[in-house]
């Protein structure tokens, strides 16, 4: 029986890679994806579409941040437009305790499911401003998952598996191709408009990506 994995997907170029990563460990992947006011909703529409295509289970978490407080769910805030990125910024676009809340809900999927993982795309290079995104929150997470689940009192602990922490964009990228992850079928646009807006961060790096790897991104039509 292979193991099962709770991954957090949200149709992004780096969580798709990590679900393809997981998959490519012989893990069981049920996939699990936030509907929480995005201003980039067309992300859960793509991120269903990859998980249809990898056959894996999915579920879509509908939640509600009405007091808002980034500009990715506010959509009377401006987005962020940079030339350069200062990786110890946090930005705008920054979701007060998102992985805190995606990180809990995806503790109680695994549990009732019986999943020994839970896969997180958290990148602590390019967005190492994010709080939630730094290799102390996983670790001082993966305490939690300890103290405070059954499983965790029980000595069976769900392991929190974050591949792509220390990864370039460029590296990630590269272990995708590798397993010939969709690109094209990925969102990053923090937009959400019909095209990629090219010029928010998530495209910006997205671009500097491929431009590091010398391929043409298959998701710019
Ligand atoms: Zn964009």
């Amino acid at each position: 029986m292979p193991k099962k994995a709770v991954v957090l997907l949200s149709g992004g170029l780096d969580s798709t890679t990590l679900l393809y990563y997981a998959l490519d460990r012989g893990f069981k992947a049920y996939c699990l994806i936030f509907d929480y006011g995005q201003r980039h909703k067309k992300e859960i529409l793509k991120a269903k579409k990859i998980a249809q295509q990898t056959a894996c289970a999915y579920h879509v978490a509908k939640i509600s941040l009405p007091w808002q407080g980034s500009s990715l769910l506010d959509k009377s805030m401006r987005l962020p437009y940079h030339t350069s990125i200062d990786p110890k910024d946090i930005p705008s676009t920054y979701v007060p305790a998102r992985n805190i809340i995606f990180l809990s809900f995806a503790a109680s999927y695994a549990e009732v499911i019986g999943a020994r993982g839970i896969f997180i795309g958290v990148n602590a290079l390019d967005y190492s401003g994010y709080p939630d995104c730094r290799p102390e929150f996983i670790t001082a997470y993966q305490q939690v998952l300890k103290k405070g689940l059954k499983t965790g009192v029980k000595g069976q602990w769900i392991k929190i598996y974050t591949p792509l922490i220390r990864k370039t964009k460029a590296q990630i990228i590269r272990m995708g191709l590798k397993r010939h992850v969709p690109y094209a079928m990925t969102w990053s646009c923090y937009q959400g408009e019909r095209r990629p807006c090219g010029t928010c961060d998530s495209c910006l790096l997205r671009a500097r990506g491929f431009e590091a790897v010398g391929q043409k991104d298959p998701g710019i039509k």
